[in-house]
C-alpha cells in the first residue's frame, strides 16, 4: 500500500546512546547496566532508594480484538510521545516480546508505524536474554524433578501426576506432548510429559509479580510441580522448596529481574520488562518495571495484553491488587475494525467501508467503558486508534456514538503520525488523571472460588453465572482444603469475546461460562480457571512470519515486523 513497514521505520530512527536516556529518565549511573550502546538494565534498589513521588500510572487496554491486535501497543507508545510533546516527563512500561509470535503470525510487539520502541530487530529477538533465563530456570527445575524419582523418589512424586511441564520460547507444536525418559534403567523413567511456550512458563508469571529477590526465591520455593501418589485426599502436593531447587533457579534469575531500558522514536525512555500469556497468566509486564516507571516519571504508562474483559481485569484484579498499585486513569483502544468484527464482518471483508456493522459493534466497546467506570470506578477514555483503511465517514460515526453517549473519546493518528498524533488523546489523559478516583476490584478474596468466578462473570463479563464441570468443582474443593481459597482468580477464555465463545460477539447477555479445570499456580500466587481448550503451546502457520525475515552480510535485519 506504500507505507513502509515498521522495521524500516525503526531502522531510520537516529538513536540517542542509552546514556543519554537513563540521565533523561533520571537514573544515576551506579543503578545502569549496560547492554551494549542503547539496551540497560537497571537496578531495582533504585526504588527503595530514590524519594521521588510515585508518578501517576496509566493503563492501556482495548475492546474485543480481531485477530491481528488493535494497537494497545502502539497506542501507549504514541500517547507517550504526544505526552512528551507536551512537556510532561513521561515513561513507558511494556512488555517483552516472545519468538514465538515472532516468528508465527501476529510478528514483533514492539508498536507500529511511527509509534514504536527500539532498537525493535533486539527487543524482539532475544533482548537482553531475559526469556533465556526464564526457560532455564524452568527447565533447571524439570531436570531437577526427573533427577530426584531416577535417584529413589524420596518425595514419593507421583510420575503420573507431575504438573510442571518443560519449556522453549518458540512456537513448536511437535512438542506439546511428549514421552521421554526411553531407552532403559540408566536413561531416565519413562512418562508422558510436554513442552510450554516459555511465556507460558509459571516462572515468567512469578518473575513480573515478584517485588525483589528475596520474594523471588519465596514464590519460586512455593511452586507446586506435582503431587504425591496415593488417592486424592491423600496426595500432597511437592514443591520447588521441597526439590531445594529455589536457590539456583533464583540464581539464573537475578540479572533477569531487573527492568530493561530503552527508547520510542521520539526518544522517551521506556522500559520492556517481562511478557507472561495473557491467558493462563496475568498478562502484563513485570511489578518491578511498572513500578520504576511511575519512580522515575511523573506519567508512567502501560498495556495489559487481550482485550479489557481479560488483560485489565486481570491487571487490576491481580497484578494492582498483589504490587498496591492504583491507576489514575485508563484508556480504552478500539479501531473500526474490531468494531465491524465485533458487529458481525467477516475478517476478510473488514477493509470495506460498512457503517451499519460498525454501530452494531458499538456495545462491545460501551460494555467495556462500563466496567472500567463503573466496576472499576477509574477515570477512562477511549482512543480510536486511527488505520490507513478506515474512512471518515466511520471515524466520524464512531466518536459522534461516544459523545453521544457520554464517553470521553479521542481520535489517535500516532501509528501515521508519532507523537504528533497522539496530542489530542495526550491531552485528555492529562486530565483525567486529576480526576478523583474511587478505584475498587472486581471481587474480594474472601469467598469460595465459585463465588468469585461468579462475580467477574457477572460484573466483567456481563453474563448470568460460571458453571463448574464435576471435575471442577472437586479441583475447587481441594484447592480450598489445601488453603489456597483465598488466592485471585486467573481466568483463561478466548479474547475474542466476553462470553467463553470465541463466535459470540459484541455485548451478549444471560450466558453461561463453563470452567472446566481449575490449577493453582502457587508460586504466582493466583488460581489458574479455564474455560476450553486453552492452549500454552502454539504452532507456527502454513507461512510463518519466520520465512520472510533475512539478515545482510552487515548484520542488518529485514522482514521483522
Ligand atoms: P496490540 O498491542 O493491541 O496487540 P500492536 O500495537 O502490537 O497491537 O499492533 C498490532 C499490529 O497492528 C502491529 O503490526 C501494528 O504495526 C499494527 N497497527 C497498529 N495500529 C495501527 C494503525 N493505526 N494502522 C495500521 N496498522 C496498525
Ligand atoms: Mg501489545
Amino acid at each position: 500500500m506504500g507505507f513502509k513497514s515498521d522495521i524500516e521505520i525503526a531502522q531510520e530512527c537516529e538513536m540517542l546512546p542509552i546514556t543519554q536516556i537513563a540521565e533523561k529518565a533520571g537514573i544515576d549511573d551506579k543503578y545502569l547496566e549496560q547492554y551494549g550502546k542503547y539496551k540497560a538494565k537497571i537496578d531495582y534498589n533504585l526504588l527503595n532508594e530514590s524519594d521521588k513521588k510515585d508518578g501517576k500510572l496509566i493503563l492501556v487496554t482495548a475492546i474485543n480484538p480481531t485477530p491481528a491486535g488493535e494497537g494497545k501497543t502502539t497506542t501507549t507508545v504514541g500517547l507517550a510521545d504526544g505526552m512528551q510533546k507536551l512537556g510532561k516527563n513521561v515513561m513507558v512500561a511494556l512488555r517483552e516480546p516472545s519468538l514465538g509470535p515472532v516468528f508465527g503470525v501476529k510478528g514483533g510487539a514492539a508498536g507500529g508505524g511511527y509509534a514504536q520502541v527500539v532498537p525493535m530487530e533486539d527487543i524482539n529477538l532475544h533482548f537482553t536474554g531475559d526469556f533465556h533465563a526464564i526457560g532455564a530456570a524452568n527447565n533447571l527445575l524439570a531436570a531437577m524433578i526427573d533427577n530426584h524419582i531416577f535417584q529413589g523418589n524420596e518425595l514419593n512424586i507421583d510420575p503420573r501426576k507431575i504438573t510442571w511441564r518443560r519449556c522453549v520460547d518458540m512456537n513448536d507444536r511437535q512438542l506439546r506432548n511428549v514421552v521421554d525418559g526411553l531407552g532403559g534403567r540408566t536413561n531416565g523413567m519413562p512418562r508422558e510429559d510436554g513442552y510450554d511456550i516459555t511465556v507460558a512458563s509459571e516462572i515468567m508469571a512469578v518473575l513480573c509479580l515478584a517485588s525483589d529477590i528475596k520474594d523471588l526465591k519465596e514464590r519460586l520455593s512455593r511452586i507446586i510441580i506435582g503431587y504425591t501418589y496415593g488417592k486424592v485426599s491423600e496426595q500432597k502436593p511437592v514443591t520447588a522448596g521441597d526439590l531445594h531447587a529455589e536457590g539456583a533457579m533464583t540464581a539464573l534469575l537475578k540479572d533477569a529481574l531487573k527492568p530493561n531500558l530503552v527508547q520510542t522514536l521520539e526518544h522517551v525512555p521506556a522500559i520492556v520488562h517481562g511478557g507472561p500469556f495473557a491467558n493462563i497468566a496475568h498478562g502484563c509486564n513485570s511489578v518491578t518495571a511498572t513500578k520504576m516507571a511511575m519512580k522515575l516519571a511523573d506519567y508512567a504508562i502501560t498495556e495489559a495484553g487481550f482485550g479489557a474483559d481479560l488483560g485489565a481485569e486481570k491487571f487490576l484484579d491481580i497484578k494492582c491488587r498483589m504490587a498496591g498499585l492504583t491507576p489514575s486513569a485508563v484508556v480504552i483502544v478500539a479501531t473500526v475494525r474490531a468494531l465491524k468484527y465485533n458487529g458481525g464482518v467477516a475478517k476478510a471483508d473488514l477493509n470495506n467501508e460498512n457503517l451499519e456493522a460498525l454501530e452494531k459493534g458499538i456495545p462491545n466497546l460501551l460494555k467495556h467503558v462500563d466496567n472500567i467506570k463503573n466496576v472499576y470506578k477509574l477515570p477512562c477514555v477511549v482512543a480510536i486508534n486511527a488505520f490507513p483503511t478506515d474512512t471518515k465517514a466511520e471515524l466520524d460515526l464512531v466518536e459522534a456514538k461516544c459523545k453521544e453517549l457520554g464517553v470521553n473519546v479521542a481520535l489517535s493518528e500516532v501509528w501515521a503520525k508519532g507523537g504528533e498524533g497522539g496530542l489530542k488523546l495526550a491531552e485528555e489523559v492529562i486530565r483525567l488523571v486529576e480526576e478523583p478516583n474511587d478505584f475498587t476490584y472486581a471481587y474480594e478474596l474472601e469467598g469460595s472460588i465459585e463465588d468469585k468466578l461468579n462475580q467477574i462473570v457477572q460484573k466483567v463479563y456481563g453474563g448470568k453465572k460460571v458453571v463448574l464441570t464435576a471435575n471442577a468443582q472437586k479441583q475447587a474443593k481441594q484447592l480450598e482444603a489445601l488453603g489456597f481459597g483465598n488466592c485471585p482468580i486467573c481466568v483463561a477464555k478466548t479474547q475474542y469475546s466476553l462470553t467463553d465463545d470465541q463466535t459470540k460477539l459484541g455485548a451478549p447477555k444471560d450466558f453461561e461460562v463453563t470452567v472446566r479445570n481449575l490449577k493453582i499456580s502457587a508460586g504466582a500466587g493466583f488460581i489458574v480457571a479455564l474455560t476450553g481448550e486453552i492452549m500454552t503451546m502454539p504452532g507456527l502457520p502454513k507461512v510463518p512470519a519466520a520465512t520472510k525475515i533475512d539478515v545482510d552480510e552487515t548484520g542488518k535485519i529485514t522482514g521483522l515486523f
